[in-house]
């Protein structure tokens, strides 16, 4: 037997965090911060959080950060230069593709919200680079743009949306096959219903974006917390799978699950139903994805069945949740209809947090805007942009309309 040899030093993997302000960002900062023999942090962005990039900065000394929405400005580049001397300070959107397609960043973690993300995630794709996609809207917009430039450019994409990766761990070879084998029945994506999943429908047109922000389960951005209660989030999460793992929309059933535990599952042509399992923690999917094909902690506390005691399934209500079913018919129409639907989703639900829509109205807006916006292709990323800007005037167009009407 040979003298057991210690393993090759593994040079550390830099990463770019696309988003690390956000709640995304915080649980990957948190995973990767256990594990600093695998990862450096090459870059980390923000959208206005100056204050909040600078801390970040301080503690995990990227190369570079970026402020994504703000012009070049000399007082917060004299506070990082004093504060966060190993950090390189850039200005406005551009530089997200920047550091998202630098030669020195070998991961991206896409973790911006909304159409926003959309450049510079599929940049990285385009660049070849390994990426974490949290991003949904990125897929929902662009999917087969988005899948095409990633195969061409042989970037491994890795799901960190909780259900799609636990879809990604329970098909065979542990993801290296999509839904396309033949051996595959159908995806069951589950979801928790929200906040809202057992509230008396009449309830719905008075409740406030801090009732529709408090999720039972998951602390979230904002944006996804208001898609989670009108479940629009699982709409786009139908999309997301289509493309992900090149599944018919007819193969991709929900299933509402309030306690969160199993994430998704996948049937098999034998009967067989593989889920994956875990308390509720986006850190679990974060490590899973960083640490692939191997495992890592992720700090996540270990899932105890035994106190929990039961798990329950329930089929979803399309009247009190309509936004599911407009998804599916984006995807079955095609073209640039689910970046259509995205846009008008983010109008509204911007509308609806800033108290100027109600809550029931936003599906109203969504079919309104896709009945009154021709359809368009997505076969370019122009062509899906100049999509989203139609669909965003036309949704603000209909929020207007509303807001002076009662719900
Ligand atoms: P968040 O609102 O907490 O953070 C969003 C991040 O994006 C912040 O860093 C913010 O500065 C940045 N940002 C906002 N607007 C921007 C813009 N116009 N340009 C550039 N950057 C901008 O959101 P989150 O909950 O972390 O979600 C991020 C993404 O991950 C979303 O697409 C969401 O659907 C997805 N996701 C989130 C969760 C979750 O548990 N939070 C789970 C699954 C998927
Ligand atoms: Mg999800």
């Amino acid at each position: 037997m040979k003298p057991e040899q210690a393993a090759p030093a593994r040079r550390p993997r830099s990463l770019t965090l696309l988003g690390a302000s956000g709640s995304i960002g915080a649980s990957t900062l948190d995973v990767v911060a256990r594990h600093p023999e695998r990862y450096s942090v090459f870059a980390l962005t923000a959208h206005r959080s100056a204050d909040a990039l600078l801390e970040l900065c301080r503690r995990h000394r990227p190369r570079y950060a970026v402020l994504s929405g703000l012009a070049p400005d000399e007082a917060p580049r004299a506070r990082f230069a004093r504060e966060a001397p190993a950090t390189e300070l850039l200005f406005g959107a551009q530089a997200l593709e920047g550091v998202a397609t630098d030669a020195g960043c070998d991961v991206v973690m896409a973790a911006i919200v909304g159409a926003a993300g959309l450049p510079s995630t599929i940049a990285a794709a385009r660049a070849g680079k390994r990426v974490l996609l949290a991003n949904k809207e990125a897929l929902v917009m662009a999917g087969p743009l988005f899948m095409r430039a990633a195969r061409e450019a042989r970037a491994v994409l890795l799901p960190i949306d909780s259900e799609h990766n636990a879809v990604f761990q329970c098909l065979p070879n542990g993801g290296g096959q999509g839904a396309g084998s033949a051996a595959v029945r159908r995806i069951v994506l589950t979801a928790s219903g929200g906040p809202f999943r057992g509230a008396p429908p009449e309830r719905l047109a008075a409740v406030t974006p801090e009732e529709a922000c408090a999720h039972p389960n998951w602390v979230m951005g904002r944006k996804i917390s208001v898609d989670s209660a009108t479940m629009m989030n699982k709409g786009l999460e139908v999309i997301e799978a289509r493309w992900l793992f090149d599944a018919p929309p007819e193969r991709i059933e929900v299933l509402i699950h309030p306690q969160s535990i199993v994430h998704s599952l996948v049937e098999y042509v034998d009967g067989s139903v593989i889920a994956q399992m875990s308390n509720p923690d986006m850190r679990v999917p974060i490590a899973h994805a960083l640490g692939f094909p191997e495992r890592i902690d992720s700090g996540a506390r270990p899932l105890d069945l035994g106190a929990i005691g039961s798990l329950s399934f329930e089929r979803p209500d399309s009247r009190r949740f309509p936004c599911l079913e407009l998804a599916y018919a984006a995807l079955r129409q095609g073209g640039a209809a689910p970046a259509m639907l995205n846009a008008a989703n983010e109008a509204a639900v911007e509308a609806f947090l800033a108290r100027r829509l109600a809550f029931t109205r936003i599906p109203q807006v969504i079919s309104a805007t896709l009945e009154r916006c021709a359809p368009a292709s997505a076969d370019t990323l122009d062509g899906v942009l100049e999509a989203d800007r139609r669909a965003r005037a036309a949704a603000l167009d209909s929020i207007a309309r509303f807001a002076h009407r009662a719900a």
